[in-house]
């Protein structure tokens, strides 16, 4: 590394340890920034859903953070899904290639493999928040929850879709947050039909429930709900609320819903949110930037985890070629970006109507169009149309 590469002189801090805050942390640790990770809750989240990487550009990412090897050594080796009918018989396969990418791997291995390799570079702080940003010429006055008030030269908000950092610097998130129509839950549930390594989705109008088992686990399976909704006013803290919502949505819904239900009740794992995009006009403010989820994201089927690591890789790759210098790195990392981001988001619009259509008829179709395409075709399909998203963008050539 040549000494005009060299970040040794900027300190970051970044606002989230999930995907794209210990992906930037991996990428300026190449060049020496000095890098503090702020993450709310109590210690490196562990479990969460599978996510896929697709296509040469995620992998050339990937090998160059230098965990190509781990994500595949730790990835889930999922096969086919399938949609069933109410008696459990198999409508349509939805082949390995179209549900699971290239690569497939739990969230919250892809962070431990980050944060694993990054935490003796980085200062990791757990169980603290950013209370107030004050962006002067000599760098960023940080407040904190708990710490005290420190100064960082960069300030980066990878906090999610629903950002702190986007909320302090850019306004209140019902301006850039897109609901789109429908809400999703998944959580953990004892594996009662001994699924291996397979996917079961059960659609009524308007409700998908589905039954995975990603990781060959014999006990344990995933429940994934999805339902048609307008807005819902409920506390995202309130977990017993989130239960009671659920049970009421799919209350009478057929196939193996009850023992969904029964599932719901005991777990200790929900997650549960709008199914949402973010719209935002800027990434970039001052010395303040969005990164992953928090300036693009989509809940699901916006390849959120590959556009955080390319985006991950050009923020840290600009700032290197500009030495540090943010008024030249922000702006060129925002034009690269942008455009890719917004491409693969795109995609993400049509999650919730693909699990729940809203009628009967809706649900006949989709399953005739996927039958009438035929496994094989149907995995091209989605192959091609998800790779043109996540490999239109330039990467830049970055000192490595
Ligand atoms: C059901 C489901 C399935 C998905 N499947 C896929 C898939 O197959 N492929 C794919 O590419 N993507 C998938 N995604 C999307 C993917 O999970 C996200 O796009 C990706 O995790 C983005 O990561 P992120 O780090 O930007 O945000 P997040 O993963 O949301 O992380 C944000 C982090 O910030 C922390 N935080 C929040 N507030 C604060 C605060 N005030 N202070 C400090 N820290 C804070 C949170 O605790 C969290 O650790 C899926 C998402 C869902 C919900």
């Amino acid at each position: 590394m040549t000494k005009t590469h060299d970040l040794g002189h900027l300190s970051v801090l970044i606002s989230g340890a999930s995907v794209a805050g210990p992906a930037l942390a991996l990428n300026l640790a190449r060049y020496g920034a000095r890098v503090t990770v702020v993450e709310k809750a109590p210690a490196l989240r562990a479990g969460g859903f599978a996510v896929d990487f697709r296509g040469h550009v995620h992998r050339t990412v990937l090998t160059a953070m230098g965990i190509w090897d781990d994500v595949h050594a730790h990835q889930t080796r999922m096969g086919p899904q399938s949609v069933v009918a109410a008696d459990g018989t198999p409508r349509v396969d939805l082949p390995a290639e179209m549900m699971s990418g290239d690569v497939e791997i739990f969230r919250g291995d892809l962070a431990r493999i980050m944060y694993e390799r990054t935490k003796d570079s980085a200062e990791y702080v757990f169980g603290d928040s950013v209370t107030a940003l004050t962006d002067t010429p000599r760098g960023v006055e940080v407040a904190f929850e708990r710490g005290a008030p420190r100064r960082f030269d960069l300030v980066v908000g990878a906090d999610g879709l629903h950002s702190n950092t986007r909320r302090l610097v850019f306004g209140d998130e019902s301006r850039y947050l897109r609901f789109l129509d429908h809400y999703v839950a998944g959580f953990s549930l004892p594996n009662h039909l001994g699924l291996n390594r397979t996917g079961l989705l059960y659609s009524e109008p308007g409700r998908c429930v589905g039954l995975n088992n990603y990781d060959g686990d014999p006990e344990r399976a995933g429940a994934l709900l999805v339902f048609r909704s307008g807005r819902l006013a409920y506390d995202r803290r309130d977990v017993a609320a989130q239960k009671r919502i659920l049970t009421e949505r799919f209350a009478g819904m057929g196939w193996e819903t009850p023992a969904v239900l029964e599932g719901l009740a005991e777990t200790d794992d929900l997650y549960f949110d709008a199914i949402a995009q973010i719209h935002i006009d800027r990434l970039t403010r001052g010395r303040v930037a969005l990164l992953g989820d928090a300036g693009y994201g989509a809940t699901m089927g916006g390849m959120g985890t590959g556009v955080a690591i390319v985006a991950a890789h050009v923020l840290a790759g600009e700032l290197a070629l500009a030495g540090g210098d943010h008024r030249v790195a922000l702006p060129a990392y925002e034009s690269r970006i942008r455009d890719f981001a917004k491409g693969c988001q795109k995609i993400s619009g049509n999650a919730g109507p693909f699990f729940a259509p809203a009628t009967e008829r809706r649900i006949r179709n989709r399953d005739r169009m996927y039958r009438l395409l035929g496994s094989r075709m149907l995995a091209g399909f989605f192959k091609r149309m998800t790779e043109k998203a996540a490999t239109a963008v330039d990467l830049g050539k970055y000192p490595v």
